[in-house]
């Protein structure tokens, strides 16, 4: 029999690759229609508790796969209602997932990468540095976990892939978790409820234009010019803003679809009536709303939070030039799950 780790982890299989794996066996199709049912509709910890599966073809999957589970440390939460999940990997490091409640919507900001290396100046993820990709499981399994302890209760509605991390700079698996978020016999999420949100790495982006799985997009762009977007996210040196613009100005979006740009505010850095009007020509052509989110201060970074006079005023030049501009109040600061707050803090508990 094979070691635990050695054998498939079966939230490892996109949808196809879990057919094929069955198909060994000699099973047929509809079988991996079920077992995908219940490793993500039931939420199953074990192959044993797949009981519309004979108790042979039990066995032999327990022989060659198995269900990894993620381990829930510590959940906090906010005055606000926002939940902060510190989850265990197997390898022991650690990871967190941030459940927002708002109006209707429950959504859930999932991690991609334990840390991230982009390094964004406003970021605490970023300082943290990059220490490895997660795998497709990893992915889902926040979903799972935190699932499992809303008991049922309310279910998630919107998943963003906004947590620790940068999706595209961990491609394969992102894409295959988002399949199975959008799949449905896997979580069966509607592609307009599931959001992916990119510092804009451009050879992840070019890709894109070429999937077939259609998910929301959203870009973290911080500046109105390529000198202060270089300062906030040493990223944009590598990949300017305007080349990842141009990419985005031909992106095939459904119809009445938008780009959401991220736009965190930094007192004195890209807060002034300037920028807002220097941004208003470079998202021409783009169908788009624009985020604009007051920087969440933190003592490890170096930055500060404009005033919401500044803020609104920003607001009012993007609306009148016919720009959608929507100001978030962060939620979760005072348990540190606010944007760009996450670190794993209880990595030293
Ligand atoms: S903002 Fe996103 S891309 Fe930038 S360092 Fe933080 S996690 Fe990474």
């Amino acid at each position: 029999m094979k070691d635990a780790l050695e054998k498939t982890d079966l939230k490892n299989l996109s949808p196809t690759e879990l057919e094929g794996f069955i198909a060994m066996f000699g099973k047929e199709r509809y079988r991996s229609v079920q077992a995908l049912r219940w490793l993500y509709r039931r939420g199953v910890r074990s192959v044993d508790e797949m009981s519309n599966l004979s108790k042979k073809f039990r066995e032999q999957l327990n022989q060659a796969g198995r269900i990894s589970t993620l381990q829930s440390i510590r959940i906090e939460e906010d005055r606000d209602g926002t939940k902060k999940f510190l989850l265990g990997l197997e390898d022991g490091n650690r990871i967190e997932s941030v459940l927002i409640p708002d109006k209707s919507r429950l959504t859930l900001c999932v991690s991609t990468q334990v840390g991230c290396g982009l390094g964004c100046r406003f970021c605490l993820t970023g300082k943290m540095g990059w220490k490895r990709n997660l795998s497709v499981s990893e992915i889902v399994n926040q979903i799972l976990a935190v699932r499992e302890h809303l008991s049922g209760k309310s279910p998630i509605t919107n998943i963003v892939l906004m947590g620790m991390g940068e999706p595209l700079a961990n491609y394969v698996n992102t894409l295959k978790a988002i399949e199975l978020m959008a799949h449905p016999d896997g979580f069966g999420f509607s592609s307009r409820r599931i959001t992916l949100s990119t510092a804009g790495l451009l050879p992840g982006l070019e890709k894109l234009l070429n999937e077939k799985i259609r998910f929301r997009l959203a870009v973290s762009l911080n500046a109105a010019d390529e000198e202060t977007r270089s300062r906030l996210m040493p990223v944009n040196r590598r990949y300017p803003m305007k080349r990842v613009l141009d990419v985005l100005r031909n992106f095939p979006l459904k119809r009445r679809a938008r780009i959401t740009f991220e736009y965190v505010m930094v007192e004195g850095v890209n807060d002034s009536p300037r920028d807002a009007k220097r941004l208003i020509p470079l998202l021409k052509g783009i169908p788009s709303k624009i985020n604009l989110i007051p920087l969440n201060e933190a003592p490890e970074i170096p930055f500060r939070r404009p005033s919401e006079e500044r803020v609104r005023e920003f607001q009012e030049i993007l609306m009148k030039a016919g720009l959608t501009a929507i100001v978030r109040t962060s939620k979760g600061i005072n348990i540190s799950a606010a944007c760009g707050q996450l670190q794993g803090r209880a990595l030293c508990p």
